[in-house]
């Protein structure tokens, strides 16, 4: 018989009732900790009293206004993302793959209004993630994200991962920009050279074409930059974010220049709940917090000692961890074993981690994160890696 609620998910049979912090806590009192933070979203932690401050502040006033007026904590919260960033306007979406949508659009309208409606093709790289509507799973181009669902929406043209001379090729009289992550995050955490995208902004330019970043899991200081872009020292036309935005309240943006957002007049997109005050409330609350010259230096300072920790404990564990790569606090364990089977084994050492494409084991702490704390999820790595060894000699054995 069906679940009650659609059974779309391997669901974990752990239920938590509150968090702290990094923390997660089970009915009976059980802790984890949370190196996956609800996939990059919880970049504060849990229950981060300037967010519950911000949400109760608003709650009491109004929940929900139509987009037919002004909604003040829109125009607020588009002010600071714009005073952080490259952008000077913003689209507000209640998640990531709406941000996409939204950036999809933007840039086949850019070359309508631009006189050349046949532009219309965004290149991706292979093994992207870009959510999970029909517009980004064709943009993914995941086949197992795409089966059954009929004719993939057209205008997406896939070259392989971080290949610039094939994406050069690419372009063509129908192309209307790039589309990728600067970090793939479900795709296993493989990191895009900055020279590619240096490369990539430059061919962009010479191309008339626009440069799209999604930044839905790589924003907000995950890289120790505020976005990963900024490591590479470029900037795009349009920008896709969300997952920290709101510090665990649903929301997301797109992010745009001017010139990218010619198109995008009165009447050509909308959305109900997008710009919803509560979730304005906390965002705003969230980038502040974020945009912290502090915040970022912290990230970069727990990434260094993060991946000290993590070379070592690769060192110590062979047969099972292939490599670690990443950026800062957004780090991947490629694993010589099914990856399922090291998040399992830290699981039930009472660490929560992601699993990801390419084999690999994400680690997205909140980036609130503290050195004791980093301490306790390696011991925790350090055990899971031996389970899991004496599991294997004993499978040699028999
Ligand atoms: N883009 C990237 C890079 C993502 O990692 C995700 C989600 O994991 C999305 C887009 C989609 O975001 P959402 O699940 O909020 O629709």
């Amino acid at each position: 018989m069906i679940t009650p609620v659609l059974p779309t998910y391997a669901r974990a049979n752990l239920e938590f009732e509150r968090g702290e912090g990094p923390y997660l806590y089970t009915a009976d009192g059980t802790r984890y900790l949370d190196f996956g933070a609800g996939i990059a979203v919880n970049a504060l932690g849990y229950s981060h009293p300037k967010l519950i401050e911000a949400l109760v502040e608003q709650a009491n006033k109004v929940w929900h206004l139509s987009n037919i007026y002004r909604i003040p904590g829109q125009e607020k919260l588009a002010r600071q993302l714009i005073d952080a960033t490259f952008a000077d306007t913003v689209f507000f979406t209640n998640s990531g793959a709406e941000a996409l949508e939204c950036a999809i659009k933007m840039a086949r309208k850019y070359h309508y209004a631009g006189g050349h409606p046949e532009r219309t093709d965004l290149i991706t790289f292979e093994g992207a993630f870009h959510g999970r509507t029909l517009a980004t799973i064709a943009a993914g181009g995941n086949p197992k994200y795409l089966e059954g669902f009929g004719p993939a929406m057209p205008g997406f043209v896939q070259v392989p991962f971080g290949d610039v001379k094939a994406l050069k090729a690419a372009i063509g009289p129908h192309t209307a920009g790039v589309l990728i992550e600067p970090l793939q995050g479900e795709g296993g955490i493989r990191v895009l050279p900055n020279e590619a995208l240096r490369e990539i902004r430059a061919a962009c330019d010479e191309a008339g074409i626009l440069l799209i970043l999604d930044e839905v899991q790589t924003g907000f200081g995950r890289t120790g930059k505020l976005f990963a872009h900024e490591l590479a020292g470029i900037t795009p036309d349009i920008m896709p974010i969300a997952k920290a935005l709101g510090g665990g309240f649903p929301v997301g943006a797109c992010l745009a220049t001017e010139e990218a957002a010619r198109g995008m007049i009165v009447g050509t997109h909308g959305s109900t709940y997008g710009g919803n005050p509560l979730a304005m409330a906390v965002a705003s609350a969230a980038v502040e917090e974020m945009t912290k010259p502090e915040f970022l230096e912290h990230v970069r300072e727990m990434g260094v000692k993060l991946s000290q920790k993590l070379a070592m404990l690769a060192d110590q564990h062979p047969t099972i961890i292939e490599s670690i790569r990443g950026v800062a606090l957004m780090v991947g364990i490629k694993t010589r074993i099914v990856n399922t089977e090291l998040v399992e084994a830290l699981r039930a050492e009472h660490l929560l981690t992601v699993g990801a494409g390419d084999n690999v084991v994400r680690l997205l702490p909140p980036l609130i994160i503290d050195e004791a704390q980093l301490d306790e999820a390696v011991e925790k790595l350090d055990r899971a890696c031996s389970a899991l060894e004496a599991k294997n000699a004993k499978g040699d054995v028999a």
